[in-house]
C-alpha cells in the first residue's frame, strides 16, 4: 500500500488494523560517472516498496534529499544541513503518529543518513511517541554481499551498481564501468584515509578522484536481483516482528 495512491476513506481502514509504516529514505548526490545521482532513493524506494506490496504494510513517499555535504564537490549533489535533515524527519514521523502509525521502519539506503536517524528515532523514543528504526538495505544482508562481489565499495560500489542495474537498468550508463572503477579507488579497506587511528578525510574527494569504490565491472543485474530479493526479505521479515511487539515493550526502561 503506496499512501500517495491511496484515498484518505482507505487509509482510515489500513490504520483501524495496523499501525506500522515503511518511510523510504536516499539521497541526491554523485554515485560516479556510471550511475545516476538518485542512486540511493531509488534503492530505498523500491525496496519500501516492493516490501509494502508483499506484506501489506503502508509505504509512505520518499525522502529524496539527505545528508550528502561530503559530496558537494561534483556537480549536481543536492544535500540539507543535518540538524534541518532531523527536524524535517521528526516532524514528518510526528505527523505520522496523529493518525495512528506508532512504529516506522526508516528504510535507507544511504551511509550519511544513518547517525541522524537513529538521531531521530531516539527522540521520538525518549517522547514516548513512537518506536523508530534506521534499516540500511546492506546491513541487513552482509553476508551475500561479501559472496557476491570480491572488491567491494561501499560508495558507487559493484553492490549500488547491481541493484541500478536491476532496478532501472535504462539508467546505468554500462560503457562507463571500466573508467568508474580504473578512475575511483578500487581497494578499499578500514585503513584507508586513516593516520594513528584518526580518520583524516571528509569529503569522497579526499579517497576518489571520481567519488566511487570498488570495482563496478564486477556488478550485473542477475547480481543485483539476488541482493534485491534478500534484502526484501529482511525487511518484510523486519516489518513483522516489529509489528508483533508490544508498545510498551519498545518503549524506554524506567531508571533504575
Ligand atoms: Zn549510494
Amino acid at each position: 500500500m503506496y499512501l500517495a495512491d491511496e484515498s484518505w476513506p482507505e487509509l482510515g481502514s489500513y490504520f483501524e488494523s495496523q499501525s506500522l509504516a515503511f518511510v523510504p529514505l536516499g539521497s541526491t548526490e554523485q554515485h560516479g560517472p556510471h550511475l545516476p545521482e538518485g542512486t540511493d532513493h531509488l534503492i530505498a524506494e523500491a525496496l519500501a516498496r516492493e516490501a509494502a506490496d508483499r506484506s501489506g504494510y503502508l509505504c509512505t513517499p520518499t525522502i529524496n534529499v539527505g545528508v550528502s555535504p561530503h559530496h558537494r564537490q561534483f556537480h549536481g549533489t543536492m544535500w540539507v544541513d543535518a540538524p534541518v535533515f532531523r527536524d524535517y524527519v521528526e516532524s514528518l514521523t510526528r505527523n505520522l503518529s496523529y493518525h495512528g502509525i506508532d512504529r516506522v521502519i526508516y528504510v535507507n539506503a544511504h551511509g550519511g543518513n544513518v547517525e541522524h536517524l537513529r538521531e531521530v528515532g531516539r527522540r521520538l523514543r525518549d517522547s514516548e511517541t513512537m518506536y523508530a528504526i534506521e534499516w540500511m538495505w546492506n546491513e541487513s544482508i552482509p553476508e551475500l554481499v561479501d559472496e557476491l562481489f570480491d572488491v567491494n565499495g561501499p560508495h558507487g560500489g559493484p553492490k549500488e551498481t547491481a541493484m541500478i542495474q536491476h532496478i532501472a537498468p535504462e539508467l546505468v550508463r554500462e560503457d562507463r564501468l571500466e573508467d568508474a572503477r580504473d578512475g575511483g579507488l578500487v581497494e578499499w579497506d578500514q585503513e584507508t584515509g586513516r593516520q594513528y587511528g584518526a580518520r583524516t578525510f571528509y569529503d569522497a574527494i579526499d579517497n576518489t578522484a571520481n567519488g566511487v569504490l570498488g570495482d563496478q565491472t564486477d556488478a550485473t543485474a542477475e547480481k543485483g536481483e539476488q541482493l534485491f530479493e534478500a534484502a526484501t526479505e529482511q525487511l518484510v521479515n523486519l516489518a513483522d516482528w516489529l509489528a508483533a511487539q508490544e508498545f510498551e515493550a519498545l518503549m524506554p526502561n524506567e531508571h533504575v
